[in-house]
């Protein structure tokens, strides 16, 4: 789309308001609105102004005046607002210099795709995520027993006996077998259909949507896969879809890994694959119908996931999610079948087009933007390094010799394990200037202190449990 096209399209759906949406730091959109009236095709080259110090993980206070550069071809008409508003997504750039700004998120993610263009090895990363998510009933998060930190009973307790074992009060999934049985079991089918139909609206390409695994309301909408950048793109509309349809009816939706103890979590599965001139180049004749580059690319990404995981898995909660025995992936090894290896090489499809690594670590709470760049980056990194991914993990990791098991690399088990592995393993991310070592050291340091620390540093509610009385 033109920026005339846009203004077009504005006048053909009476559009009254402009949205300008651009991704902060951490990982979640923020926008300001003007009137339409002061929307022209001058705007798409000049940009507009806005304070950057109030956003998080930004610029310092004297160095704060920023421009909003809107991306024609990002526009759609907001499905959510009373009055008739166009969003743009925007890029970032200092007004001075019009250099793209350096911890812009998406300025990131679109200089990683340029350095594989600039590689040689392929001109397109082509992303589709999973990205799970539970809907509770309530606008606020309930915190009833099932919900968390006040189930006191262990994973065997009495509560959950009472889950497996007890009366069904008229058309309830068992407990894990949330995927997939028909209403009036699942009750989320009519909501689910909402959030399809206005992604369909905002021109995303929706596959399908299913209840998952967890009966407290746990549910995934694929889309099709997309370029890089298009995809965080289409990843931030798809969220700002989900929560807004679930608000719209009462509802909450949260992202969150693991916001219910002892039942599953949610994942981003995010498969990737590279092409160049139209070719697939993951497809061969080697294991599982792999290419060696698509080999290569696994061994950088295996070799790099600790760190990787700091920008795939960015939140404290994420590290309850990756542990054994919920579908989420927890040895660092690539497998066509074990779904408890980090990458898997999906067989559903003899198409060479169609041959692709799923990364199963990746959680919803990752800034898209950051982590299809750090993905990108170590698979780079494995392809000119022609890194070794090993052996596959074929044999199921639960019967092998605890010998062996144990010898199998595994996910960082917290938030801070992920920064170091980053602090220890970011030279691959600075190549081509993509991660610049100023926005390594922020997200460290950001995480670190708002996250990491402000979680550890707290009594947790059920250290009240453990220790009140004691
Ligand atoms: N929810 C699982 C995870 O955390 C994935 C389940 C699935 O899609 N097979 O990764
Ligand atoms: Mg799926
Ligand atoms: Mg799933
Ligand atoms: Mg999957």
């Amino acid at each position: 789309m033109t920026p005339k096209e846009v203004l077009a399209l504005c006048r053909e759906n009476d559009v009254k308001a402009v949205d300008f949406r651009f991704m902060d730091f951490p990982g979640l959109w923020q926008h300001f609105t003007i009137p339409v009236n002061h929307l022209s095709e001058d705007t798409f080259e000049d940009g507009l102004g806005f304070d950057g110090s109030s956003i998080r993980g930004w610029q310092a206070i004297n160095e704060s005046d920023m421009l909003v550069v809107p991306q024609p071809d990002t526009a759609f008409v907001d499905p959510f607002t009373q009055l008739p508003t166009l969003v743009l997504i925007c890029n970032i750039q200092d007004p001075i210099t019009r250099e793209d700004y350096s911890r812009d998120p998406r300025n990131v993610c679109r200089k990683a795709a340029n350095y594989l263009k600039s590689t040689g090895i392929a001109d397109t990363c082509f992303i589709g995520p999973e990205a799970e998510f539970f809907v509770f009933d309530d606008v606020r998060f309930d915190q009833r027993p099932q919900h968390g930190f006040y189930y006191i009973d262990s994973v065997e307790g009495e509560w959950n006996r009472g889950r497996d074992e007890g009366p069904n009060l008229g058309y309830k999934l068992r407990h894990k077998e949330g995927y997939f049985p028909v209403p009036p079991a699942d009750s989320l089918m009519d909501l689910r259909n909402e959030m399809m139909q206005t992604m369909i609206e905002c021109g995303l390409n929706v596959e399908a949507q299913h209840h998952e695994v967890s009966t407290a309301g746990q549910c995934e909408i694929d889309m099709r896969f997309n370029e890089m950048v298009k995809m965080a793109d289409d990843l931030l509309i798809y969220k700002y879809v989900i929560k807004n349809v679930a608000k719209r009816n009462n509802r909450t939706a949260t992202f969150m890994p693991k916001p219910v103890f002892s039942d599953n979590g949610s994942g981003m599965h995010t498969h990737f694959s590279f092409w160049k001139d139209n070719e697939p180049l993951f497809a061969g004749s080697g294991y599982a119908g792999l290419s060696e580059t698509a080999l290569y690319a696994i061994g950088g990404l295996l070799k790099h996931a600790p760190a990787v995981l700091a920008f795939t898995n960015p939140t404290t909660n994420s590290y309850k999610r990756l542990v054994p025995g919920y579908e989420a992936p927890v040895n660092l090894a690539y497998s066509q079948r074990n779904r408890s290896a980090s990458c898997r090489i999906p067989m559903y499809s003899p198409s060479p087009k169609a041959k692709r690594v799923e990364f199963r670590c990746p959680d919803p709470t990752c800034n898209p933007y950051l982590a299809f760049a750090a993905i990108t980056m170590a698979a780079i990194d494995g392809i000119q390094n022609k890194i070794d991914p090993g052996q596959p993990l074929d044999k199921d990791i639960y019967d092998l010799p605890p010998e062996e098991a144990a010898a199998v690399p595994k996910t960082p088990g917290s938030l801070d394990e992920a920064l170091d592995a980053l602090a220890a393993d970011h030279e691959f991310l600075l190549r081509g200037d993509v991660f610049t070592k100023d926005v390594i050291e922020t997200w460290i340091e950001y995480k670190r202190k708002n996250e990491a620390d402000a979680i550890r540093l707290r009594p947790h509610p059920y250290e009240f449990c453990l220790y009140y009385d004691i």
